[in-house]
This record gives C-alpha cells, structure tokens and sequence, in this order.
C-alpha cells in the first residue's frame, strides 16, 4: 500500500482539491490508496483564533470567515449537492457546540485548542470525500480521531503505538475493497475519545504513522516546491534540490525548522526503512526528493533554514546566584507543562538563554511564571538561521551587516540568530 500526503496549500481552493484529485486518480492501484488531508490553506491558524480563553475580538467575523471560505470551495466542486452542504452544516455544529462547552479557564488552553482546531481537518477531508466519490472514486473516510490513539498530552499527542496500529490494521482490512482511504492528518484522539493533535504541521507525521501500522511500500508528501530544497525559496534565490536524503539528515533537518517535514515524521518511515517521497502537486509528473537509507546528501552542498518570528529569552537568578540544576529543572519543567518547545539554548553562570517561537499567549504564560523565580529579559523580532555543512564564506554571506545575539557552532552546524529584516 502507498501513502499520500496533501498539505494546506495542495487543497486551498476548488482548482487545488481537482488537481490533488487528479494526483489520486493517476495513483489508483488495486490496494486502497491511504489519503492523509491537512485544513484547507490557513484555517487552522485562523481556528486557533477561536479557541475560548484566547483574547480575540471579532469572533463572529472569523467564524463566519471559516464557513464562507468551506461552502465556497465545496460549491464550487460539486454546485447541485446538497450532501455536502449538509455535511458542512453537521460539522459546524459540533464545532459550534464544541466552542460552547469549553471553559475559557487559562489551564484548560492545551485541551481547548485541540477540540477546536481539529475541526479544520474534519471539514476538508469531509468536502473532499463527498468530492472523490463525485468523481466515482470508491472512497471510505476514516476518523482519525479513532485510528490515531494517542495519550492525553494536548497539543502534542504522543502516540500510542500499539493501540494506533490495531485500529489502522482493522479500519483498513474493513476497507480492503475501497480506491481511497482518506483520512485526517494532525489529529488523533484519547482512550476515552477526547480529541488530540500531534503539533503544528503534523500531517505529515500521521502520514508516517499510517505507514508504519501499515508497512506501507513508500509516503508521498505532495508540496508546492519541487522537493527538499537547499533552503526555503521564501528566504533565498539561489535554491538546490537535494535529489537524495539519508534519514538521520532528514531528522536533523526538520529539527532545526526545516519546514518541508514534521520534525517526528523520519523516525517511524527509518525504523521500517520505507521511502519517503517528497513531490510537486502542481507539476506532479517531475521527479522530487527521496529520503531514505543514503550515506549522503546528494547533491553535496550547504543547506539553510530560517525560522522567522523567534523571541530569545534571558534568566537570570534574582538572588545572582548561579543559574545551576536546580534552577534548569524548574525551568525546563515549566516549558514542558507548557508544551513550549526550546529551538536553541545556551548557559552561563548567571543566565539562561532559550530561544523560542513567539507565542504570545504561551511567551506571556512562561514570563510570568518564570518571574516569581528569575529576572526575564527578552529579545523578539528574531530570526534562528541554521546552516549545515557550512563554510566561512557561506556564514559572511548570510550575515553580512546583521548584529548577531548569539551564536553556536559544531563541525557541520552553524547556528545564529539575528534581528528578523
Ligand atoms: N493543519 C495543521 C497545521 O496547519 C496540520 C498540517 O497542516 O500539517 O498545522
Ligand atoms: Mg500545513
């Protein structure tokens, strides 16, 4: 069996769900094809907005926005099918409903948003399972809400292994004699049938997830770039693709913020060495990337990944006394309950540097926190470049006449980070 991943962008408009269609049909095979759907374009930024407790003042506005923008595309595919409206009306209300129930408490903000959010992937995978089978395709939507098992770490579900694959193998044996599976990326659900998400941009780790309960042949990710690049041809001109990845490259890659894949989607795909492809849906014919068991990159050449909208944090003891174990355990125990991952970090006697992405909501909940202990200073407006197999030259270019607030260096990895342009 394959596996297909279609992101935001491959399905935000009516033209984008017919060409990602018209992927899947040139795909069909006499397996199921597995189908794994992001939110349509940037909904579940504007969901976030949404969730009760988050300060937001035109609320109406974006709820209207959000059942405009679906309603649209969905008429657009399919004018006279009154299915599909009422299965956009079904799953607005129980958004709705969802939105009611919720307390808008501080503490609850973690499991809010989960309940919230998901929707974005209900909505499109259930427009574009009315549209597939439009078209004739014999397709099964699947919940991943009941496939996914995960515990119950809102924001970042972690997996449940075991219970994830029971429930793929059997959805999918039930399914043995449909074209397409398709289901939901990013999102999971509890024992007990609370919903979960796995973390921003997690489609394609449910991709992988899939894959690996399936010991699936190979996961297709289809992105609007023709493959991995050698840097985001947002930041930078001169880009490269990169035709060969080895794994552990491409783990360390999506670490750093390299937005072409989830950070945990590698892991699952190199425990059960199956390929990952990443492709162009808007030339779907070309050939892209292959992650996969390569010694090297290749092309060989220096790779770059900017991630913008970074705050850099400074601790200091109150007291001046050293910032020692006893101090980090307490902070990174904070970060954790607040699920804030730390994208660089760096100590000295008297203070503590993280380097994060700005938040406002979870930066104010951390400084505050952090300030009945410990002296905050912050930095914001940054960017964290990351440049592997770098030389001097490369940085000089990169730097040029920006002030660097801090910088790391290893034998293949230079990171630094500058005040954003
Ligand atoms: N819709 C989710 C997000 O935008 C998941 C994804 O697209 O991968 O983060
Ligand atoms: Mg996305």
């Amino acid at each position: 069996m394959k596996v297909f991943k279609f992101g935001g962008a491959s399905v935000n408009s009516a033209d984008a769900v017919r060409n990602m269609a018209l992927i899947v049909k040139n795909h069909l095979e006499s397996d199921p094809l597995v189908v794994v759907v992001s939110a349509m374009g940037k909904t579940t930024n504007l969901l976030e907005k949404l969730v009760p407790g988050v300060r937001c003042d035109d609320v109406a506005t974006l709820r209207r926005q959000l059942e405009d923008y679906h309603r649209t595309i969905a008429c657009a595919l399919m004018p006279d099918n009154v299915e599909v409206q009422q299965t956009i009306d079904r799953c607005l209300l129980q958004l709705d409903e969802s939105i009611a129930s919720l307390s808008d408490d501080e503490s609850c903000y973690n499991f809010n948003y989960d309940q919230v959010v998901s929707y974005g992937e209900i909505l499109s995978t259930s427009i574009i399972a009315c549209y597939l089978k439009s078209l004739g395709i014999n397709t099964v939507w699947g919940d991943a809400r009941r496939l996914v098992h995960t515990d119950s770490h809102y924001r970042e579900g972690r997996v449940d292994w075991s219970a994830t694959r029971k429930a793929v193998l059997s959805f999918v044996s039930e399914s043995k004699r449909c074209s397409v599976i398709l289901t939901q990326g990013f999102i999971g659900g509890t024992d007990d049938g609370q919903t979960t998400t796995l973390g921003r941009e997690g489609s394609d780790y449910s991709a992988a997830i899939l894959a690996y309960c399936l010991g699936a042949a190979d996961v297709t990710i289809w992105k609007d770039v023709p493959g991995f690049l050698s840097a985001d041809p947002k930041f930078f001109h001169d880009t490269v693709k990169i035709k060969e990845i080895p794994y552990n490259e491409a783990i360390e890659l999506a670490y750093y913020g390299a937005s072409v894949i989830h950070p945990k989607t590698v892991k699952p795909l190199q425990n059960m060495n199956i390929p990952l492809y990443i492709r162009s849906f808007i030339s779907p014919e070309s050939e892209g990337s292959a992650i996969g068991n390569y010694h090297t990159i290749s092309p060989e050449t220096p790779l770059y990944i900017f991630r913008d909208n970074q705050i850099l944090l400074s601790i200091l003891p109150r007291d001046y006394s050293f910032i020692a174990e006893d101090n980090m355990q307490v902070i990174f125990g904070m970060l954790n309950t607040l699920g804030i991952r730390v994208n660089l970090m760096q100590n000295s006697a008297l203070s503590f540097s993280i380097c994060i992405d700005n938040n406002p909501q979870l930066v104010e909940r951390l400084t505050s926190r952090l300030k009945n202990m410990f002296r905050v200073r912050y930095n914001d407006h940054l960017q964290l470049i990351t440049i592997r197999y770098y030389t001097q030259e490369v940085i000089d270019s990169i730097v040029a006449d920006r002030h660097i607030l801090l910088e790391q260096r290893s034998r293949t990895t230079e990171q630094l980070i500058v005040p954003a342009r």
